[in-house]
Parts: C-alpha cells; structure tokens; sequence
C-alpha cells in the first residue's frame, strides 16, 4: 500500500495525543471498500484488496508514513459539562497526501486508549455498519460528513446489551477536531494551545481568514473573529442541509460538532419516516434535547460554547457575540432556499413561507412519510391545470395534462382534505412562475431523494451482514450513491416503512 503521508496534526506536539498501537482483531475481513473514498486518497481498486490494505483498516498492521495516535478533547453532553473525553476508541493513523488534498484517516474500534474511560475501545457490526452507511447516504444527498473508507468484521466478541461482533470503520476527513478540541484547553486555562489549534485549523481548513484588506491595520485577534464566523456560518448550512432530507443526528454534544461542519459520529441517528417535528431519534435522549425540531437551536448553544473557548484568545466579547449572531439569519436563508428548491419555486414571493409552514403542519397532522411527500409532490404536475373544484373531487384520480396522479401524494395524508386543500394553494403558487412542468418534475426529483437510509432499511443490512451476506450492504451503498434517480428492481428500497420499522429503538449503545 503506497501513500504520501504528511502527518500534521501530529506535528502539533504531545498535549494534544497520545501516540500508540491499535489492538489487532481476530480473523477481519473486509465488508466493503469504498472506491470513491479510496481515490481521495490515491488508491486503485485493486490497492483496496490487498492484504496489505485489509491490514492496515484492521488495526493488524500500522500506516506505511503515518503516525497513530489518539486525540483528546473535552465536551459538552446533553448540554452538562462533560470534562475530559477524547477518542476513546478511535485511532488517527495519520493523513495521506491525496490527489486533490489531505485526508486525515482514523478507525473506529481498533481498541483502548487513554480516552477509553469505561469503555471497551471497539465498535460493534451493527453500528458500524450504520456508520458506513450513513457516510454514503450524506454524500449522495450532497451533505457534508466524514466519509467511510472500509468496513472490517471480525470475529471478537463485544458486550453491549448483548454479545455482539467488533468491526471496525476506517473514517476519513480532511481534519477530525471538534468543538470539544477547543474547550478542552479553554478549559485547562490553557489560552496558548487554544490558539495554536486555532492557528492550525485556520491555516490549514480557513485560509480567507488570514486575509486582511491592503493598508488595513487589524487587532491580532480579529483573524479568530471572522474564523468563528467561518465555523458558525459552516455549521448554519449543515442544520438547514439536516433539516430539509429530516436527519437526526441524535447525539449533538460539543464533542461531536466538527470544526469543519461536517456531519460527525454517526450513532443513534436516524432519516425521519413519519413527520414528527418532536421526532427523537436516540431512545437514550428520554428529554428530547436533540429531537429533530430542536437541532438547529443546540447546533447555536454549542456554538456558544465553541465562542466561549475562543474568549480566552479573542478578549472581545461583543465580536465573538456578533459572529454567533449571524447564525440564525444564516440558517433561515439555507432553509428558505432548499425549502423553494425541493418545491420547485424558483422565486422567493411573499406567502411562501406561510405556504411551507402549513405543509409542515399538514404532515405533522397526518404524520405523513418525510421524504415521500416531497418526492411525490414533483409528480403532481397537472395542477396547473385543474380547477379547485376538479381536484376537490378528483383525490384519488389524475388531473390536467394526466401526466401525474395525485393519489399518491394524498395516500400519505390521513387527513386528505387537508394535503388536498394545501395542494390546490401549491398550485396556484406554482402558476406564479412559468417554469415548464416537465423543468419543475425534473428540478424536484433532483433535490428531492427516493431511496433514504430509513431505520428498517439500515436493520435489513446489518442482519444480512451479520449472517456474512455482504450483497445487501453493497446493493444499498449503490442506491445510497444516487438517491434520487429511480431505479428498475429497486422498487422495495424505496417502499413505505413497514410497520415494525417504528418499534426499532435505537441508543447510544454501540
Ligand atoms: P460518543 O457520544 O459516542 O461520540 O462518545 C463519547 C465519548 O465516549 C468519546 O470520548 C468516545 O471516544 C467514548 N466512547 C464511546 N464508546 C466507547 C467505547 N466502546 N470504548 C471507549 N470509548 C468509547
Ligand atoms: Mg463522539
């Protein structure tokens, strides 16, 4: 396996890791490999199945230039100071120099270290596999995440609730520090490393921020101003790029909040099914603190706390209070955009947003299928020429130009009249633009996913993974690549949940 390595987060000194060895599994192999993934970084397909690499992502053997080590930073959970954690069972074994950048490469589950608390340092099959594929959905929907390189499985066994099977993920992202990475040295009244992580992540991840206007004079400190910016701007987008497919992180503590505004730390996330604004996804989070409605608010709290450990280099409260501002404002116009997107508006007029307010109320009314309704929508294109009378009477049947039946978008009401009078308004919006139906079908179906990694789905592939069929994760990753292109035979994947699918409970144990 050859790879230019060029390890600077291990340049940064021994307060902020711990170099040592992952701990081998029993008999790995590989589930999977990402190709895509595996380009980033330099490596053919056939790199990915060699021996070499299988024991590079099974923690067997160290990689060639690189530098393992595990981080330690601090954070928040559950909105309570949570002190000292750290990657308590993930390995940083170092950055690989790829064609188009840098990619830090880390596994998950490859054994203790002295982050691991109480903790076993492994990662079970299961939840591993959610994490793999949880990558793909992200980068198929065209959100940011840390992205999966391999899935080994391996025969050690792991208690968790039950006995289970250690597998370990090779992530990899441009740089894994965290929200947590900063409050850890803000609080061990360590202002120096607080700002030489600084410096690090703005030369390296925000270079604009260096940047000063010619015959400008500026503060020392104004260059962490405008990176605060930078990151709550980042994280803004990331809220309003969940809310909008109804993705639940489950288990947003400061430690899981990425400086890059990536999505991080896939645990007990979950794509809504049914529309619940107080959906929660994580049965541990028994308050709802990071129910789905409540994620941008906690997503601007734990910015307040990245804000506070940047107080200790930036002595200008009101500046950093005036960066953390712009978060909501941010965030509304991310959602006013994605939201005019996914309807097929290509103007923002006054009414939308009542108009989208009560599409949410009438899927929270009916608990209509998230992605369906949208997906659905698109192929109601004869609105435009039904009368409200027509389609009053005409629910179940196909109006206008009959390229579309609207009986599949009003089967996932319960209460029909509603969705059918929300859609008579709808129409008459679309009329405002003269976008040709067959431009808005094709614009929303862009926008819009078909194939969602729901829960159940996510289950069917960790059982038949468990069982050593490898064909439904491989199925799945394909879908997940392209979500929102129909597929012919892969009409099951984008079915309605079943309805065991809402009794699956799924925690933070992984
Ligand atoms: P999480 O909320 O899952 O992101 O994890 C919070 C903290 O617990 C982090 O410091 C993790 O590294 C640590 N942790 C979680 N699971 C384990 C485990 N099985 N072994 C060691 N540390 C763990
Ligand atoms: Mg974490």
């Amino acid at each position: 396996m050859k790879v230019n390595t060029y390890n600077s987060f291990a340049a940064l000194g021994l307060e902020f890791y711990t170099r040592l060895a992952t701990t081998p599994l029993n008999n790995p192999r590989l589930v999977h490999a990402d190709h895509a993934v595996g380009a980033l970084l330099g490596l053919s397909p056939q790199a990915l199945s060699t021996p070499e690499f299988l024991a590079v992502v099974s923690g067997s053997a160290p990689l060639p230039g690189g530098d393992t080590l595990a981080t330690v930073y601090s954070g928040h959970q559950f909105g309570v100071w949570a002190g000292q954690l750290g990657d308590g069972r993930a390995h940083l074994l170092g950055e690989i120099v790829g064609p188009q950048g840098n990619w830090e490469v880390q596994l998950k589950g490859a054994g203790m270290t002295p982050y691991s608390r109480m903790g076993d340092g492994r990662a079970v099959l299961r939840s591993s596999v959610r994490e793999y594929l949880a990558s793909q959905a992200m980068v198929g929907l065209g959100i940011p995440t840390t992205r999966a390189l391999s899935l080994v499985s391996a025969d050690d066994p792991v208690m968790r609730e039950t006995v289970e099977t250690a597998a370990i993920v090779a992530r990899v992202a441009p740089s894994f520090v965290r929200f947590g990475s900063f409050e850890h040295w803000a609080s061990r009244k360590r202002p120096d490393l607080v700002r030489q992580l600084a410096d690090y992540v703005i030369e390296r991840f925000y270079p604009e921020c260096l940047s000063v206007a010619a015959g400008v004079t500026e503060s020392p400190e104004a260059r962490y101003v405008r990176f605060l910016e930078a990151v709550v701007r980042r994280t803004a987008l990331l809220m309003a790029n969940w809310q909008v497919v109804g993705f639940c992180h489950g288990v947003m503590n400061t430690d899981n909040m990425s400086i890059l505004g990536l999505t991080l730390d896939y645990g007990p996330y979950g794509f809504m099914d049914g529309f619940d604004a107080r959906h929660i996804c994580n049965h541990t989070d028994t308050n709802g603190r990071y129910a789905w409605h409540a994620q941008p608010a906690v997503a601007h709290w734990n910015l307040y706390q990245l804000a506070n450990s940047l107080f200790s280099i930036v002595p200008d409260a009101e500046a950093l209070r005036n960066a953390l501002d712009a978060f909501e404002p941010t965030f509304l116009n991310a959602m006013q955009s994605y939201m005019s997107k996914k309807l097929g508006l290509k103007t923002w007029q006054a009414g939308d947003e009542v108009l989208i307010d009560d599409l949410w109320s009438v899927m929270q009314a009916s608990h209509a299928d998230f992605s369906m309704t949208f997906r659905q929508l698109a192929f109601a294109p004869g609105l435009t020429e039904a009368t409200p009378g027509q389609l009053a009477l005409d629910l179940g049947g196909t109006v206008g130009d009959g390229s579309g039946s609207l009986k599949p978008f009003i089967d996932l009401f319960v209460d029909r009249e509603a969705a059918g009078a929300w859609l008579i308004r709808y129409r008459d919006r679309v009329a405002l633009e003269s976008t040709p139906w067959q431009q808005r079908v094709s614009d929303m179906l862009a926008v819009n996913p078909l194939y969602v990694l729901r829960n159940y789905l996510a289950q069917q592939v960790i059982e038949a993974t468990q069982r050593g069929d490898f064909s439904e994760l491989e199925n799945m990753m394909d879908l997940l690549a392209a979500p929102f292109s129909a597929r012919a035979g892969m009409e099951r994947y984008a079915a309605l949940p079943p309805h065991w699918a809402s009794k699956i409970e799924v925690s933070c144990s992984s």
